[in-house]
């Protein structure tokens, strides 16, 4: 039957997954959106459209649901929902965090647990295997419709085979390989760090989004940023954009790379705390985020002077690649103004007259790392949907109840 349509509506197989790639990767588009992602004609979109909506494999108007970006107007075309999942599992530190997204990149189910400080990547792993199991059977999907994962670490990953190097974040992970994570989840992944993550997760669905050139600037408990420059991430051979381990002073405190006077060790979250020590004791995250909503005068000013450091060294990488905004993302951009206007002065400051960015915060909270990865997995994902007789005799079918 297939073959009979194909026949009588003559559509060229590269364009039909041509277009099957671009929703897959970008999620919810317009025609004119899909033509340009896709690299098609616009004539051969229509055709191809038509078909794929005949056989159910694209939809118009998914249903709104827990949408991590907001909707546009107008007639949007998408992958059915239900096609299958896709996972971002983010471990950090201290904690574990898995997203779960349909097809038509809505999150359809979470799940999240500590994890013990300076534990070994088994037991993270398998801790990671149970919440993807969980958070399939809250979305009521079998494990069958994972099409693949995208996994964060907060430490450099080395590309060819993609390989987690040595972190004194994550001191029990040295030398996992993706090859390692995937046999431990159960299905395939792509791996990269954290900062990486943050800004694809921003530029698919949040304050990076329809911008090709940007610096995503991770203000946390340790100091990153990723890059995209003409559309693409900067990935490097063993993790770019570590701008947290440019030195400021080499006989400075020492850093947990090794080094000496690293920016991190004067911006970082723990440099903050350390430095109101003497007037607050030690202090949580939470209690420097409540000292800073009550505008305590040495909490602002120590804070603003490390977002002023860090929009220092932030325009040495914007003068480099002129990027048109730079978004600040991390625990402390819940500081709002507090840090965004230090490092906006900063920038301007030391920048090329001519290249002043657009200086704003993450749209998507804690939640942009994870949705990186998912964005991570479904690009590099060389998945397609099956044709109507799979989707509707297969068992995947059958598990997914297509509507
Ligand atoms: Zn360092």
């Amino acid at each position: 039957m297939q073959r009979r349509i194909r026949v009588d509506r003559p559509v060229s197989m590269s364009s039909r997954d041509l277009v099957l790639t671009a929703l897959r990767a970008r999620g919810p588009m317009s025609r004119a959106e899909l033509a340009r992602h896709a690299g098609v004609a616009p004539s051969t979109v229509t055709g191809v459209v038509q078909d794929l909506m005949a056989t159910g494999l694209v939809v118009t108007s998914p249903h709104p649901r827990d949408r991590p970006r907001p909707g546009r107007p107008g007639l949007r075309l998408t992958l059915h929902p239900r096609l299958g999942a896709v996972a971002g599992v983010e471990f950090c530190f201290d904690r574990l965090r898995v997203l779960l997204c349909d097809l038509a990149h809505d999150v359809i189910a979470t799940a999240d647990c500590e994890l013990p400080y300076a534990h070994s990547s088994e037991s993270a792993l398998a801790a990671a295997r149970k919440l993807v199991d969980e958070a399939l059977a809250a979305a009521r999907l079998p494990r069958e419709a994972l099409i693949g994962a995208g996994v964060s670490v907060p430490g450099p990953v080395s590309r060819h085979p993609d390989t987690v190097k040595s972190s004194a974040i994550l001191p029990g992970w040295h030398g996992v390989t993706a090859d390692d994570i995937a046999e431990a989840l159960g299905v395939v992944v792509s791996v990269d760090n954290d900062s990486n993550l943050a800004a694809l997760g921003e530029h698919v669905w949040g304050a990076g989004r329809g911008c090709d050139d940007s610096v995503t600037l991770k203000f946390n408990y340790g100091i990153g940023c990723g890059l995209f420059v003409n559309g693409a991430l900067v990935r490097g051979v063993g993790g770019a954009g570590e701008i947290g381990h440019i030195t400021v002073d080499e006989r400075g405190p020492l850093c947990r790379c090794g080094k000496r006077g690293c920016l991190e060790t004067y911006t970082a979250i723990a440099a903050i705390i350390d430095a109101l020590r003497p007037q607050h004791g030690a202090l949580t995250l939470h209690e420097l985020m409540g000292l800073l909503s009550a505008r305590d005068p040495g909490a602002v000013r120590v804070v603003g002077d490390a977002a002023e450091l860090l929009g220092t060294h932030l325009a040495a990488v914007c003068n480099l690649l002129a990027p048109r905004r730079v978004i600040v993302t991390g625990p402390m951009a819940a500081a709002g103004e507090l840090v965004l206007s230090p490092i906006s002065t900063a920038i301007r400051r030391h920048i090329a007259p001519n290249a002043v960015p657009q200086v704003l915060l993450g749209e998507l909270g804690k939640r942009n790392t994870p949705l990186g990865a998912i964005a991570l997995a479904l690009d590099e994902s060389d998945w397609l949907p099956r044709r109507r007789s799979a989707l509707t005799n297969g068992r995947v079918a059958r598990g997914l109840a297509l509507a």
